[in-house]
């Protein structure tokens, strides 16, 4: 392709725009504010997660909020002071539980999702990167044998996108996770699953193969994108103008202040999840554990285990609280007796989430030549390589198989 595009933003979705953009001849400059290995894409769990397509948003999860609310570090938290700026966002969340809505959601990221093992493979297989990447399955455990067939709808949900699972009762469990103390009584095992053994590695070592492959990295804060006969002309970054035929904001959590600039606002919100990795653990973990009914997640990584969730409505200026991390590690003990949580590093980064969980993708409805890719909330890296797919496809005039209606940036006007 003939042409130079501007993606603004490092995280994964900016780095595999990059990636794919670039395999089809455009030219390429990545503008971003922070290092690249700084972003949340760098820290967080590390899991391809295809079939996490049900959203948080649906009515049997409100039902739960209230006694969350009551826990000073439980699994969602809200800033009392933040409240009001996030009352419009949690309108229309809570309008995004509809039957309807969830149905719609289900549908939206199944068809992104669709293809996510296969486009994260293309990826990691030319930029040399397979070396991180695990694909063998994970497994999701509960307290109960009841607490576990209490979302057999949900199950059985995922089986007809195609994505199956197996139960186990404890013994199964243990046959896969002899760490697990007792507990763990009931779960499955997903074999259509895979993470990442170090998510700063992937953004750091895809960084270095865009370089090699001529793509150019820039530091600087965009401020705005200028248009020139209603087609984007420049993008600015404090004093540097870069001339661009083709914009794409892919800024994460931050992506909103440049929409609203560009005369698009969009309601985005950042769920900032906390985590904690253990250098010394005490344990052999071996599976990526999803612990279900306390919102919780274990990866195995190259450096330690990490043992991270947690949602919090601070907006993104409040520094973190860390206890939230901690108090995530000391949970994890109540399911593997034997943890050393013993000097854990902490993390908290910011999800960009839209209310109805659906990310925003694709062609600006105001400027030609600007695209949009932010928005995937709790499962951006999932969703990082099929998004730089399709908008490659897009920028090239072919068809991304995939239905952009639900995704477009204009859906809450
Ligand atoms: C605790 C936790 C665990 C998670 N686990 C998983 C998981 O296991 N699997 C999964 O799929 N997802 C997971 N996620 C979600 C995932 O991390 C995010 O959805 C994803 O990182 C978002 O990527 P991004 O590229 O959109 O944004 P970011 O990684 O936030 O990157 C944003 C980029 O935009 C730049 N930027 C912002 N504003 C500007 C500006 N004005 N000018 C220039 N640059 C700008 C920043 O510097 C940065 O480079 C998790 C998130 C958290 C918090």
């Amino acid at each position: 392709m003939d042409g130079h595009v501007v993606i603004v933003g490092a995280g994964i979705v900016g780095l595999n725009a990059a990636f794919f953009l670039r395999r089809d001849g455009w030219q390429v400059t990545v503008v971003a504010r922070d290092p690249v290995s700084d972003t949340t894409s760098c820290g967080n769990a590390g899991a391809i997660a295809a079939c996490e397509v049900i959203p948080n948003a649906g009515a049997h999860t409100w039902r739960k909020v209230p006694g969350w609310l009551l826990d000073p570090l439980g699994p969602l938290a809200i800033r009392w002071a933040y409240l009001p700026r996030l009352l419009p966002w949690l309108r229309r969340h809570l309008a995004a539980g509809s039957r309807s809505a969830v149905a719609a959601t289900v549908a939206a990221l199944a068809g992104l999702h669709r293809t996510a093992f296969d486009d994260h493979g293309t990826m990691v297989a030319e930029a040399g990167l397979g070396h991180l990447l695990r694909r063998d399955g994970a497994l999701f455990v509960y307290r109960s044998a009841a607490a576990f067939a209490a979302e057999t709808a949900d199950w059985d949900l995922r089986r007809r996108h195609g994505y199956d699972h197996q139960p186990l009762d404890r013994d199964g469990l243990l046959a896969r996770e002899p760490a697990l103390g007792p507990e763990a009584r009931a779960g499955c095992w997903v074999p259509d699953w895979a993470h990442y053994l170090d998510p700063r590695a992937l953004s750091v070592g895809l960084t270095s193969h865009l370089r090699e492959r001529g793509v150019r990295f820039v530091r600087g804060q965009v401020t705005d994108v200028e248009t020139a006969a209603g087609s984007v002309a420049t993008v600015r970054a404090g004093e540097k103008r870069i001339a661009a035929d083709r914009v794409v904001v892919a800024a994460g959590a931050w992506s909103a202040r440049l929409s609203k600039a560009l005369g698009e606002p969009f309601p985005l919100e950042s769920e900032r999840g906390y985590n904690t990795t253990l250098p010394d653990p005490g344990i052999e973990v071996s599976n990526f554990i999803t612990f279900a009914e306390d919102h919780f997640v274990l990866t195995p990584m190259a450096m330690g285990l990490r043992i991270g969730g947690a949602v919090e409505f601070a907006g993104l200026e409040a520094p973190p609280k860390y206890a939230r991390a901690r108090a995530l590690a000391d949970l994890a003990r109540r399911y593997l007796p034997g943890l050393n949580v013993e000097g854990g590093k902490d993390w908290m980064g910011n999800r960009p989430q839209t209310p109805d969980s659906i990310p925003v993708i694709g062609p600006s409805a105001r400027h030609r030549g600007l695209f949009y890719a932010f928005g995937h909330g709790h499962l951006g890296l999932t969703g990082s390589a099929p998004t730089g797919r399709v908008l490659a496809d897009l920028l090239a005039g072919r068809d991304p198989d995939l239905d952009l209606t639900p995704f477009r940036i204009d859906r809450y006007r």
